[in-house]
């Protein structure tokens, strides 16, 4: 059997895991949490370093406890990008020492493209419209041509740094996501929030401005400013993807990442896809943030069609962007 090792630490969670053809044999993973604020790009990195070998070992050997030899691992598939700077080099680094020392190919992935296909994997979804929500990243992607391409983005921060910022402004602990989520659910009122897309682009930087605001200058309440930022984001979000499938005359939509988990952004878009007669997908909670096993199954694919990389052409680039990528994997229409 062909297992592959996946590496994943591009931010604060690391993982690791161990995939075949068939399942997800097993996850290993540590995160790291701030005391206090955001990620700090080199304490996380630290923190992937000095974790790396107890979660790499206990990967293994979760696989062996499986009844699998190490034997049957054909390589090492590790996020290229996008990410932290310092937390991609660190992970790369482990990846390519275990390359040369089991003596099996090393294969960079896109962070973002094993979202989408471990999305696809999971849910069986063929050829959807992903939305993919993360901290950094806001995305709108369709795969045409050979390519993912993205039809729509943020032009600022991601939605899931825009709900993680206004999160720190009300102290809560990172991450924030979820605790506005709790917040939103007990709001009533709707409060005004600047609602920015331009064509098919977004801008979220205007809505933590907007709900500081409302909370410092009109005194609002949190719960109904939370339920107002999510409203107004989270329609943001459905009215760009909504226009990429009408667009793009595709009947399946794919939700990625880490905000993917989010109760109200799930209800809003599954009720445009039933409006529009399509079918929406969402994987389940642990692989919608990020996972080792995402890049080990990329990785898979990408062994299969012969898309293996050079130690040379293995440096990491924090910009990767996923329309940058050729897909072997897939058939041209
Ligand atoms: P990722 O970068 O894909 O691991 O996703 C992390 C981001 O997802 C962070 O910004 C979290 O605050 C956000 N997040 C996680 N759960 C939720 C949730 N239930 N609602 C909104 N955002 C969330
Ligand atoms: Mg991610």
């Amino acid at each position: 059997m062909t297992l592959i090792l996946g590496l994943e630490g591009t931010a604060w969670n690391l993982s690791v895991a161990v995939v075949s053809e068939e399942r997800v044999i097993y996850e290993a993973e540590s995160t790291y949490k701030p005391e206090y604020g955001g990620i700090h790009p080199r304490e996380a990195a630290q923190h992937h370093a000095s974790e790396l070998k107890n979660v790499v070992s206990r990967a293994l050997r979760g696989a062996e406890g499986e009844g699998f030899s190490l034997e049957e691992i054909a390589a090492i598939a590790f996020s290229q990008g996008p990410g932290m700077g310092p937390c991609l080099r660190t992970v790369a680094t482990a990846a390519r020492a275990l390359s040369i020392y089991l003596k099996i190919p090393l294969i960079g992935v896109n962070h973002c493209i094993a979202h989408i296909e471990i999305g696809r994997w999971q849910c069986g979804t063929k050829d959807p419209v992903v939305l993919y929500v993360s901290g950094a990243n806001s995305q709108v992607l369709a795969y045409r041509f050979g390519r993912y391409r993205i039809l729509g983005e943020t032009l600022d921060i991601g939605i899931g740094n825009a709900l993680d910022k206004f999160a720190r402004y009300l102290r809560l602990s990172h991450p924030g996501g979820p605790k506005i989520e709790e917040l939103a659910s007990k709001g009533t009122k709707y409060v005004y929030m600047p609602y920015v897309v331009k064509g098919m682009d977004l801008s979220f930087s205007g809505l933590t401005t907007a709900a500081k605001d409302a909370l410092d200058l009109h005194q609002h309440k949190k719960e109904d400013i939370c339920h107002s930022f999510q409203e107004t984001g989270f329609a943001m979000l459905t009215e760009v993807t909504e226009r990429a499938m009408a667009h793009c005359c595709k009947d399946e939509m794919l939700l990625a990442g880490g905000v993917g988990a989010n109760r109200r952004l799930q209800q809003m878009l599954k009720t445009m896809c039933h409006d529009r007669g399509a079918r929406f997908y969402v994987p389940e909670a642990k692989y919608l943030k990020d996972n080792g096993a995402m890049i080990a199954y990329l990785g898979l694919l990408m062994l299969k069609s012969g898309d293996t990389t050079p130690i040379e052409k293995s440096a990491v680039n924090p910009n990767y962007r996923p329309d940058e990528v050729e897909v072997t994997w897939r058939d041209v229409e």
